[in-house]
């Protein structure tokens, strides 16, 4: 039981400290956007219709709230990473979770 203490110890302070190593967070998905605009001569009114985009738009909920949010092309990959930071949290998070029930329990049956 000590040996699985120890181990499980070790886990939660790796996971401790890539957290907070992390860089910005960003919740939500991305996804791709193709439109149609005014114009009734443009392009996009053709057959097959070549519609205007991409546009990329963030989707995420906060305090029960759903938005989106336009990101310019130049910003994609900024995004992208602040969204993998978010993802790699929440994993963290949960193995932190689950590392540490196990944990929780093996110590209160070494009290007994
Ligand atoms: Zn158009």
């Amino acid at each position: 039981m000590e040996n699985r203490i120890g181990a499980l110890e070790r886990q939660i302070e790796k996971i401790k400290t890539e957290l907070t190593l992390l860089g910005d967070l960003r919740p939500g998905s991305l996804s791709e956007q193709y439109n149609v605009c005014g114009n009734a001569n443009c392009r996009c009114k053709d057959d097959p219709p070549k519609r205007h985009g991409p546009y990329y738009q963030l989707s995420f909920t906060r305090k029960a709230r759903s938005r989106t949010k336009f990101v310019k092309k130049t910003q994609l990959s900024e995004v992208k990473k602040q969204l993998k930071n978010y993802a790699r949290l929440r994993s963290l998070v949960d193995r932190w979770i689950e590392l540490s029930s196990e944990l929780c329990q093996l110590r209160l049956e070494q009290k007994e």
